[in-house]
């Protein structure tokens, strides 16, 4: 990553409206994050995802956290409109390790998410093994389990955003009745002073619905969760997707403020 990549990255925004961005790159892509990952995978010694797992992070884990950091904050004093940020996912057990190793960096804020029901990686939709696996999981106890691992991740305090708060139903599976599960992941928001990713990147998925599901966004307002809101681009084609119309899907649940971060502090911004 460059400071001109950055600088394309902020001319795409713009012209999509968008008026600042935060970079927020995955926390497995960064070699810094090996001997997490390392102790994660060791808690799956029987898991028939192991060699999908070690090939994955062993794989992406190759970038390095400091040069990151460094180039997104020169991005930042060299006048872009940019926050420095981190996408961190839930590792149960191993939230304190990511504090750690977190904490000795300037970052303006911290997205959590959850893409790992502990072995399970449920939203590689593009991968037939993964996603044979919802069959064997089911649908409800995939969606108890996310939702658990929401609470667990939301009480660590590690992160600041609730990140794309309904990932579960990325792949199109849905449970019956989905409100105790919205109950629980916006109580868990709340209770922790985190805000809720409102992100249009689900509609370029099979879920064919935004990141959260308006129930969940009603829930959100109900209870006074603040909100960001992303297209979780991975490139510069997705950058600012649909900002109109997610937009319009916040104000419509009555959201007149967004959140946005410097150095881990929240405060708002007018819609
Ligand atoms: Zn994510």
């Amino acid at each position: 990553m460059s400071i001109d990549e950055i600088g394309a990255y902020c001319e795409k925004a713009q012209s999509e409206g968008v008026r600042e961005i935060a970079l927020t790159e995955h926390l497995f892509r960064f070699r810094q994050t090996e001997a997490i990952l390392g102790d994660y995978f060791l808690r799956f010694p029987e898991s028939p995802m192991r060699s999908l797992m070690y090939d994955y992070w062993h794989s992406h884990s190759k970038a390095d956290l400091d040069v990151y950091v460094e180039v997104a904050s020169e991005a930042k004093s060299a006048g872009l409109p940019v926050r420095v940020g981190l996408e961190v996912d839930y590792y149960r057990g191993e939230m304190d390790k990511v504090a750690q190793l977190i904490s000795g960096y300037p970052l303006d804020v911290v997205l959590g998410s959850i893409h790992w029901i502990d072995d399970w990686p449920f939203d590689h939709i593009s991968d037939p093994f993964v996603m044979e696996y919802w069959n064997h999981y089911g649908v409800e106890r995939a969606w108890s389990e996310y939702t658990r691992a929401v609470e667990e991740l939301a009480s660590s305090r590690v992160t600041d955003v609730l990140a794309h708060p309904d990932l579960a139903k990325v792949a199109g599976h849905r449970p019956a009745l989905p409100t105790e599960f919205y109950d629980r992941m916006a109580e868990a928001a709340r209770a922790a002073g985190m805000a809720a990713e409102v992100s249009s990147a689900g509609w370029r998925k099979p879920a064919k619905e935004a990141y959260p599901a308006p129930l969940l966004l009603a829930k959100f307002f109900a209870l006074g969760v603040p909100i960001t809101t992303a297209s979780d681009s991975h490139g510069l084609d997705h950058v600012g997707f649909r900002t109109a119309d997610i937009r319009d899907y916040v104000i419509e649940a009555g959201y007149k403020s967004l959140m946005a971060y410097s150095e881990r502090k929240p405060f708002s911004v007018e819609l």
